[in-house]
């Protein structure tokens, strides 16, 4: 496994089996910060156990945060009609609330309207040259949906293009000054200083009063594969689902645990094991 030297936050220790988990790691936990692609979701589709897992948590008195690089159209539906309490989209270009007293979705940005579109489009520029010189991707099928970023399908709804071209739209990516990431089916690319784990930072700070050190000890983080990494460093609690495995030797920063099974079973793992261990 190739590991990079500059981690620094987690002992290499980490894909520890989730059966270790315990009632102490537990102790005190104010909510579950989650991705959504192949950590809730099963090759593409939401299963039963993922979703009611959702459910049994929220009941549990668990604040519940998805963290994706999904985009503003998606985050705006989980926000108003799943047992959430937040979203971060985009790779934290925002992140969206109900607010339940007064029945209305709540936007907040890390860019202003007019800085969005101007970074929409050097966005276009960006994709215009991946288009041309990485054969096999696609524009993102939903891409009409964004906001903020720019996501390139590698693999979601084309045949999967190869390791190669994921470097390479990285490469183009990064030459033209932007952020990327790498999720299990896009290449998502933006402008600005932003990423899952800051904007996650201020969500629990602006909503719920929450300091970064004590999110990092009081919460959990599920996910999959590279495009979490800043959220693994950033949790004592992080957890991968079992296909993370699959990009470890991608990775800097692994996941303290993992679970035996891989997308929303896994998470379903998490929750029923979280459960078990908490007080009744
Ligand atoms: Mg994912």
């Amino acid at each position: 496994m190739t590991v990079g030297t500059s981690r620094r936050t987690r002992p290499r220790s980490g894909l520890r089996p989730l059966e270790r988990l315990t009632k102490r790691d537990v102790e005190g936990l104010w909510g579950v910060l989650f991705d959504i692609d192949d950590t809730l979701t099963t090759r593409g589709r939401l299963p039963a156990c993922a979703y009611s897992a959702l459910w049994a948590l929220k009941e549990s008195g668990l604040r519940l945060i998805p963290i994706t690089g999904r985009p503003a159209g998606w985050c705006d539906h989980m926000a108003r009609m799943w047992p959430v309490d937040a979203v971060v989209g985009e790779n934290g270009a925002f992140y969206f609330f109900y607010d339940a007293q007064a029945g209305k979705l709540r936007k907040r940005y890390l860019a202003d309207e007019d800085q969005r579109r101007e970074n929409r489009r050097r966005l276009r520029a960006v994709w215009e040259e991946i288009r041309t010189r990485v054969p096999g991707v696609a524009l993102a099928s939903d891409q009409h949906y964004r906001e903020a970023d720019l996501a390139v399908d590698y693999c979601e709804d084309v045949p999967h293009a190869g390791w190669e071209a994921v470097e390479e739209i990285v490469g183009i990516f990064r030459a033209h000054g932007a952020h990327c990431k790498v999720s299990s089916i896009h290449v998502n690319g933006w402008f600005g200083d932003y990423d899952k784990r800051r904007t996650a930072q201020l969500l629990a700070r602006e909503l719920f009063g929450i300091p970064e050190e004590v999110l990092r000890r009081r919460a959990v983080f599920c996910g999959d594969s590279p495009n979490d990494e800043p959220m693994f460093a950033a949790f004592e609690l992080s957890v991968g689902v079992a296909n993370v495995t699959r990009f470890a030797s991608r990775m800097e920063h692994l996941p303290a645990f993992v679970t035996s099974s891989a997308g929303g079973e896994g998470f379903a793992e998490l929750a029923q094991k979280i459960l078990s261990l908490l007080p009744s």
